[in-house]
Parts: structure tokens; sequence; C-alpha cells
């Protein structure tokens, strides 16, 4: 099975035909700073006319690699075929009707395939909204009806949505909170596992993580603890062997819901089908979106069948939620991973990556960790000789790799983090010009 349209699968570099960004673009962008709020960031303002495979096309003709698919989106691809078309198949059948209201058999067929697909051969049950943070809402929400307790723990360095609740949920205030509060109550974050910095085993970790819950929240009133297996904004930090089962295990033991958000590590990015299966961790819920429909937004609530019962009728749901062209789109991501194929990507982009950035490492010294899984991979950026962050770097290098048409994205709470989220369609060739490009901005 293809994953990128033939026209485009030769190409190997970006093609740049003029200045970026180009007129085009700038005198788009002039009109969207009188139409647009500043609150919506912009990281290029470079404007999109196509897209295909790791490709972006801008209103200028120039054609970019893009490192980052719209972050962890597009992960088949950009304009992956059979998504599209079963995407359009679908628009000319039916677009809406409100599952709620008068339901359709895709919904339910794609709860069976996440209940199949999802860590644990458990009864899962699952229910779709629109977004990363609203499937974050309606877990704690489940978690809450479930345990009758109140109180959710986040994960320090931990990144799960800009909406009133998941912004108190975040571990950077800046720039998701700031003079956005009064905050949600309830919220507690505690210490997660970051074996570059804390340089404590997963069992250590743990223990810390577990000291803290008890200490300032107590297990009589903590509802569930939320986890990125992977943490996605945090700067792909991986936690160390044994971290998470830890404290699942404990959450079981202590009436507490343990939440996977999956929401940027999860379906085949990291060459699983979740990145809980890293770890050997068996979630109790699991949260799906970003790279879910390839494009189309959607995100999913799966769960054990006896916690999302918890919710009484009409108490989940929404207008939008579950939208019947998103879930035909589902279905095609869910036919290409079933494959096989974007897995063994996956672990291709892993090993190219993590080959070329070691080969960087041992010529600059700033580099100070390589790590992530499959085609999530990332390098944090320090003092020489140090772990201290080195702030300011990353944000330059991508800046100067856009200039030679390649979308790099940063990420990490001290800004020092350049991070992989390709599509499973770029090629090592396109990796190796990418690497090079980077190294580049690092010789300056
Ligand atoms: C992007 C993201 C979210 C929020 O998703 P939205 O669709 O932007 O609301 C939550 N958790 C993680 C881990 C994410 O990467």
């Amino acid at each position: 099975m293809t994953l990128i349209a033939e026209d485009l699968a030769s190409l190997q570099r970006p093609e740049l035909v003029t200045e970026l960004p180009g007129p085009k673009s700038r005198e788009i962008h002039a009109r969207r700073e009188q139409a647009v709020p500043r609150g919506v960031g912009c990281a290029l303002p470079i404007y999109i006319e196509h897209a295909d495979g790791a490709w972006l096309t801008d209103v200028d003709g120039n054609r970019l690699l893009d490192l980052g698919s719209g972050i962890g989106v597009t992960t088949l691809g950009h304009t992956q075929p059979t998504v599209v078309a079963a995407a359009k198949a679908q628009l000319d059948r039916v677009s809406h009707t409100l599952f709620t209201v008068t339901p359709y058999e895709n919904y339910v067929r794609l709860a069976e395939r996440l209940a199949e697909h999802t860590p644990g051969t458990h009864a899962k049950k699952t229910f779709f909204v629109n977004s990363g943070a609203e499937a974050v809402e309606n877990a704690v929400k489940i978690a809450r009806a479930h345990t009758g307790k109140r109180v959710v723990a986040a994960l320090d360095h931990a990144f799960h949505g800009r909406t009133s609740l998941t912004m108190a949920m975040n571990h950077r205030v800046a720039p998701y909170g700031t003079g956005f509060g009064p905050f949600a109550p309830d919220v507690q974050r505690v210490p997660n596992s970051y074996p570059l910095r804390d340089g404590l085993s997963g069992a250590e970790a743990a223990a810390r993580t577990i000291e803290y819950l008890e200490q300032r929240i107590g297990a009589a009133d903590l509802a569930a603890i939320i986890a990125e297996p992977i943490q996605g904004e945090g700067g792909f930090v991986v936690p160390a062997e044994g971290y998470l089962p830890a404290l699942q295990e404990w959450a079981t033991a202590n009436d507490v819901v343990f939440i996977a958000d999956e929401i940027q590590a999860g379906l085949g990015r990291t060459g699983t089908w979740f990145a809980s299966e890293l770890f050997g961790l068996v979630p109790d819920l699991v949260l799906t979106a970003k790279g879910i429909a390839d494009g189309l937004p959607l995100a999913g609530v799966t769960g054990r069948a006896e916690i999302m019962d918890a919710a009484g009728p009409g108490g989940l749901g929404g207008t939008f939620g579950g939208n019947p062209v998103s879930i035909a789109a589902a279905h095609a991501v869910l036919d290409l991973l079933e494959s096989g194929t974007p897995f063994a990507e996956a672990e291709r982009i892993e090993s190219a990556l993590v080959s070329g950035l070691a080969e960087l490492a041992t010529r600059h010294e700033v580099i100070g960790d390589i790590r992530g899984h499959g085609a999530m991979i990332a390098f944090e950026l320090v003092e020489p000789g140090s772990t201290t962050p080195l702030a300011g770097l990353a944000t330059k290098i991508a800046a100067y790799a856009a200039t030679r048409g390649v979308l790099l994205l940063t990420a990490g709470s001290f800004g020092n983090v350049v991070r992989f989220l390709p599509s499973l369609t770029v090629t090592n060739e396109q990796i190796a010009y990418a690497l090079d490009v980077i190294g580049d901005a690092l010789a300056q």
C-alpha cells in the first residue's frame, strides 16, 4: 500500500522560487493582521495553497518539506489518497445528522475498531468529540462520575489543551494561561519522569510522583491521573522504563482512573498503535485526536466499559462530535495502519533520524539528548557539558531551516527542543537534507 501520490514521490528537496515568505504570503499576512487576533499565533507566515505527502506548496509556488505535519496530524501524509477518497464519498452520502439524534453505523464501527486496537483486552467503549482538549475534558468528567471524587492530577511538562479546564492542567502558564484565569479548581500537578533532568529510574520517579499524589491530594479525593506516554509540547520527554506501569498499578489499587493522553503520540506515530505499548502500559482511558483522521477534526475517548458508562444519558456528546465525514476518514486511516506499512515506515524514520542526529551530536556538543520513538523524535539543546537548557537556539534553528524550505517545530518547557513529527511518507533522502540544514544552522 503506498502512502503518497506518485507524482511527488521522486521530489527530494524543497523547491524555492521566491524569497520566503514570498510576496503573495506577505500580502495575505498583512490582511491577516487586520482580520485575525494576535492570540492565534503564527509559527511561519507562509500561506499554503495545497499539500501532498510531506510537501507543502505555498501561494507563491514554493515547495516546502513539512517535518511537523500540522503538529502530528497528517501522519499518513497530506491529502493521503485513500483518506481523501473515503471522506469525499461520505460527503456525498451524509455529512451530519448528529449521532445523539439519529445515529449512523460508521461511528459504531469506529468505536469497535478502537476497542480492538487500544491497549488491553478488557471490554471497552468509545465516544467521539471534536478536539483533543474536548477529549481531555470529557475523560475528566467520566473519571469524576465513576469515582465520585474531585481532583485530577497532571504531570510536570504536560500539555492538554486550551479550554478552561485543560489550560489549568498544562505545565506552562505562558502562553496558554497568562491572563485567562481564574483557573478550574481541583487540578494538581505532580513531578513526571524526565531522565535527562532527574536521573531517576522509572521506579524511583514513580515513587516520587506517588509521594506527591498522596501528600498533596490523597487518594480519597483523587479521581484521575492523566499522562502523555511521551510528552508532546513538553519536548518529547520519554519516561524511564517502568514509570508508567507503576503509576497505573498505584491508580488501580487506589480507585483512581489512569488516563493516557495519546493525542500526539498515538495511532502509528511511534511505530506502534499506541505509545502506551512501548512501556507495557494498559491505561483505563485512552484519548485520541490529532492523527486519527489524517487532517479532519475528530477526537475519541476510549476506556473500560464500566468506567465509560458512569456518565448518564445526555451527559456526553456535542453537536459535531463524531462527524460522519471525519469518521469515514478515520476508517481509512485505520485501514492503512492495519496494513502494517506505517509501522515499518515509522521505524525506518526513527533509525534515519536517530543515527543522523547522533552523528551531528559528535560535532555539536549543544545536542544534549536525542530521544523519542518512531516518527516522534527530538533533540534537546544544552550548555555544553551540562544539562542547563540552552534557550533561544531551537527557535533560531527552526527559523534558519525555514529559509531553506524545511519546516521544523520546536517544543519543550524551556523552549530548547527541536522536534520532528514528519509524515510517514518522508524519505531517508529528505531526512538527510533536513539534517544537513540543521548542521549548517548549528555551524553558524
Ligand atoms: C494537541 C494536544 C492536545 C489538545 O488537542 P487540541 O485538538 O488542540 O485541543 C491535548 N493533548 C496533547 C498531548 C496534545 O498534543
